[in-house]
């Protein structure tokens, strides 16, 4: 049931009550819930993935895929809150003899910002929805999280908060430091956003969707930080020794990750963009004929469908734009159909609306005259979440200017590679600069994005018996810690 204005506000009242005492628990403890977590929604079994295939329409075996991210990432977070070093312990000690002043004794670390609320996303039930990824980081974190569920799948939304509701009783938490919201339109989402006790807001979707919600959390008296991600079209750059040798190859690997979940991945290969000439020629041809086989599916729910057919419309009669290829087997209106166009580069420069995102199972191909012209399309894009170089190591190498570019536009790059199939680890940055994200210096994915719901205190003078035990002289936590210039463990 779509919870009341009243709700919203009581929720966020108890967030803040639960923060006092979360924010103060070990890592320890923290860590022994993000796995009950983890066994919890393990336990819910089969119910769970029928009832996320039934919401969704995406296949056993990618709910399967998405519950074991989302148990991986919650034990992954659990990690590293336990072992603790993640505050970035900063420790300069006194120099009361220091000349012409003395200097006193300074440490800092990461502390949690507060209570966060998370929007579920449409396109992954359980790894970014209801204990995802935001969701996660800002638990480990040591911050309070208020769900609001994606009206698309509602009841698998509830069977994951009930799990980790378990999960709080269990292992001790305080009340109500998770709780979940249901609410269709946007009054319960706005409310959330507006509270004087949200801290910070977690969401992917929509570019209009997060922009408002960005926008809304700037306006407040007190404005705070939404890491939205939003939209991103992921270019692929073919280069051109590459595309003589390599096609078949490359237009395989490129269908494949086009229509790979109806496209509707926010890593989805959105843009190709390559010279002209016989090697571009055999590629269009086989990514067509890869393209045709392809089959229709049901896409999340009937607005992405809507959304995506009309998108599809509006770029096919944009001036200059060709199809290229179209999956054979017609499907109905809630299903994605397979299809890739190509226009020439000048047309593509000319208008912005090709360079937006088409969300589904569609790609579209930039025709460059020459390098000089696929240096302006790539200088003229926006932000974007990946960028993929496809070349021989020696091209690459060739190449490097056209990465230094790309290092602008985009969180991952990638050689020889297709931006679909996001790997959850340290290293990993999802994320990018606008309009595919909010905030360019923070990631989505791998033990990093717990850093989205922190912020940074000294503490100068304190007395030892004071300090929290990450900054306290013995090391009692054995954390590494940036020491008087020196990283130190102990
Ligand atoms: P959405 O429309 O942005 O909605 C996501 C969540 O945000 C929903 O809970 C929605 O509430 C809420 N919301 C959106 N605008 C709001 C506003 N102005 N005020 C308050 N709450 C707001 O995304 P969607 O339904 O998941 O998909 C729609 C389109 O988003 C897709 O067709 C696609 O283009 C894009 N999308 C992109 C990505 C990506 O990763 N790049 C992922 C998913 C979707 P309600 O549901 O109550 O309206």
């Amino acid at each position: 049931m779509d919870a009341t204005l009243q709700e919203v506000n009581t929720a966020l009242h108890e967030a803040q009550v639960a923060f006092l005492s979360y924010k103060n628990l070990s890592g320890k403890k923290k860590a022994e819930f993000l796995n009950a977590i983890a066994d919890e929604i393990e336990t819910l079994g089969q119910e769970l993935v029928s009832t996320a295939m039934r919401e969704t329409n995406l296949p056993e075996a990618r709910i399967i895929g998405e519950r074991g991210r989302t148990t991986g990432h919650c034990r992954m977070f659990a990690k590293l809150v336990e072992e603790g070093s993640w505050v970035d312990a900063r420790v300069d000690t006194a120099q009361p003899d220091r000349q012409p002043l003395p200097k006193v004794d300074i440490r800092k670390m990461s502390v949690p910002v507060g209570p966060v609320v998370v929007f579920g996303a449409a396109n992954f039930p359980l790894a970014y929805s209801t204990a995802g990824g935001d969701t996660a980081s800002a638990l480990a974190a040591g911050c309070p999280v208020i769900v609001k569920a994606h009206p698309a799948h509602s009841d698998t939304s509830d069977l994951v908060a009930k799990a980790i509701q378990k999960a709080m009783k269990k292992t001790g938490m305080p009340n109500n430091v998770f709780q979940h919201l249901h609410g269709k339109g946007f009054e319960v989402g706005q409310a959330l956003v507006k509270h004087p006790h949200t801290k910070a807001v977690g969401f992917t979707g929509s570019l209009v969707g997060g922009k408002a919600l960005f926008d809304l959390a700037n306006q407040r008296p007190e404005p705070i930080p939404v890491f939205a991600e939003m939209s991103s079209i992921n270019p692929v750059i073919l280069l051109p020794e590459s595309l003589a040798k390599d096609c078949d190859k490359t237009a395989t690997l490129l269908a494949s990750s086009i229509t790979q979940g109806v496209g509707q991945f926010c890593t989805n290969p959105g843009l190709i963009i390559a010279v002209e000439g016989e090697g571009l020629k055999n590629l269009i041809a086989k990514l067509t004929e890869e393209i045709k086989k392809a089959l229709p599916g049901t896409m999340l729910h009937q607005g992405i469908a809507d959304n995506y057919h009309k998108r599809i419309a509006q770029t096919l009669t944009q001036q200059g734009i060709k199809i290229e290829g179209e999956a054979s087997e017609k499907g109905d209106t809630s299903q994605g159909q397979p299809l890739v166009a190509s226009v020439p580069a000048p047309e593509f420069l000319k208008n912005h609306l090709l360079a937006e995102e088409v969300f589904g199972p569609f790609s579209l191909i930039v025709k460059c005259k020459d390098l000089a012209e696929l240096h302006s399309v790539i200088n003229n894009g926006k932000g974007q979440l990946t960028s993929s170089v496809i070349g021989r190591d020696e091209e690459v190498t060739k190449h490097k200017n056209l990465l230094n570019i790309l290092i602008e536009k985009a969180g991952r790059l990638i050689i020889n590679g297709v931006p679909t199939g996001v790997e959850v680890c340290p290293s990993m940055n999802h994320g990018g600069p606008y309009p595919a994200t909010t905030d360019s210096r923070f990631t989505a994915v791998g033990t990093d994005a717990i850093k989205r719901f922190v912020r940074p205190v000294t503490f100068q003078n304190f007395p030892d018996s004071l300090l929290p035990d990450e900054l306290k002289e013995s090391n009692p936590l054995k954390i590494w810690r940036y020491r008087d210039g020196e990283w130190l463990k102990g």
